[in-house]
């Protein structure tokens, strides 16, 4: 059964009546889900990039002039969608117990000397994008490097144009750096 984009869009935000929502999951999905809640995701961003893939409530891989990157709700981009965009977010690391009891005050709050809780933010509009929390020295997790090409060639029947090489590119981003230092 074909859902109206209006009630789609309120299943997204979380305003739809459990008993339609109920209605909706418990059916076969429509074919053109996928389209329909692209459809409305872009209609919500100022920019007209199209794009591929929704990787967080801020973050899509959008197609830019034969690349695909990692933009903002708010128009920052992030570079290529291969590359950990969290390396080009703003850090806020909580390694301390000051800053740790911000979050966690007393005696619920996590020892500085065996975690820290990582926050990131978008440089241009401040959004918090993600939070981790991980042993210290722990890399930054990469958490999804989604196989786009395969997604819309296999599973939508149409595949992308100029199809992109899945791998990780995150290694180049840190000997870039390095190459400064
Ligand atoms: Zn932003």
């Amino acid at each position: 059964m074909e859902h109206s984009k209006e009630d789609l869009k309120d299943l997204y935000d979380g305003n739809l009546r459990w008993e339609k929502v109920k209605e909706i999951m418990s059916q076969p999905k429509d074919n053109d889900r996928f389209d329909k809640y692209i459809e409305i995701l872009q209609e919500r961003v100022p920019w007209s990039e199209k794009i591929l893939l929704p990787l967080n409530e801020h973050l899509h891989v959008v197609q830019k002039d034969g690349e695909r990157i990692v933009k903002c709700d708010c128009g920052q981009e992030f570079g290529d969608y291969r590359r950990n965009w969290k390396l080009s977010a703003l850090i806020y690391a909580r390694d301390d117990r000051q800053k740790l009891e911000e979050i966690y005050p007393g005696v619920k709050c996590p020892d500085p000397d065996l975690g820290e809780i990582r926050e990131y933010y978008c440089p241009g509009c401040g959004s918090m994008l993600k939070v981790e929390s991980v042993p210290i020295g722990y890399p930054v997790i990469f958490e999804f490097l989604p196989d786009i090409d395969s997604f819309y060639r296999d599973w939508l029947g149409r595949p992308l144009p100029d199809e992109k090489e899945y791998k990780d590119l995150s290694q180049e981003v840190i000997k870039e750096w390095a190459t400064k230092v």
